[in-house]
């Protein structure tokens, strides 16, 4: 059976060979173990591989399970929050995670803000974008994602880092392609709209499915769970 270490490697050379593709530099994608539903030791087995940057969608799961990694020693890990942010789930979020991918109002974005630990560098920021627009997903709406931005920026103990976007499968890649596409234009406006501040360059799009579609439509960074962890179990991926 193939281990996590054969399935981040494998997970890399994807990675590569897809910005070899569209002549991209392979260092300009970063990697996301998404670890969710998967236990402390899975972390552990990734970071021994070399991986650095984790995603959990359950915040009450992902805060325990950082907590158990730094009880185990293991340090100089990122933590990603890029599940679905209720208000009174906020402040474990502010103060555990280092990133959080899913804001997608203001009223969250401020209680973030509020609630980061003075001694904490400031939240990594993406907001989510409902860029398929599908009537039931979270994200905020495309023509409303400058004006939050705006807001966001403007938070001190916030740092606005990109957007985040979960678009439905599609049946055919290039139906995929062109929402990708779609992320992607939204990015670059809302980058020029804010006056190209240096540090707003994420977009996070792409996952075990759809990686090399999204780095071919200027993903900078793929969420990757199943093909490096194994296959989730329904009832462990509704659980937390
Ligand atoms: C679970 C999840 C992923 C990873 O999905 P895989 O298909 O397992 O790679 C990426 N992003 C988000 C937001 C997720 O919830």
């Amino acid at each position: 059976m193939a281990t996590i270490a054969d399935n981040l490697q494998a997970v890399r050379a994807r990675i590569e060979a897809a910005c070899a593709a569209c002549g991209r530099a392979p260092g300009s994608v970063q990697l996301l173990a998404v670890s969710k539903t998967f236990g402390p030791q899975a972390v552990a087995e990734a970071v021994a591989a070399g991986q650095r940057a984790f995603g959990e969608n359950y915040v009450q799961e992902g805060a325990e399970k950082i907590a158990a990694l730094r009880e185990a020693g293991v340090a100089g890990l990122q933590w990603h929050c890029i599940g679905p942010l209720q208000s009174n789930k906020t402040r474990l979020v502010a103060e555990h995670f280092d990133w959080v991918q899913s804001v997608d109002r203001l009223k969250i974005a401020q209680r973030l803000n509020e609630q980061r630990p003075a001694h904490l560098e400031p939240l990594q920021v993406c907001l989510q974008v409902n860029i398929d627009g599908a009537p039931t997903k979270a994200g905020v709406a495309p023509q409303e994602a400058g004006a939050l931005a705006q807001a966001v920026a403007a938070l001190p103990r916030l740092r606005l880092r990109g957007l985040m976007c979960i678009p439905d499968p599609q049946p055919e890649p290039a139906a995929m392609r062109r929402v990708l596409a779609q992320a992607a234009r939204l990015f670059h406006e809302l980058r020029a709209q804010l006056g190209a501040p240096p540090d707003f360059d994420t977009l996070s799009m792409g996952m075990s499915e759809d990686l090399e579609l999204a780095i071919a439509e200027g993903s900078t960074m793929v969420r990757v769970g199943s093909a490096i962890f194994g296959r989730r179990t329904y009832a462990a991926d509704t659980a937390a």
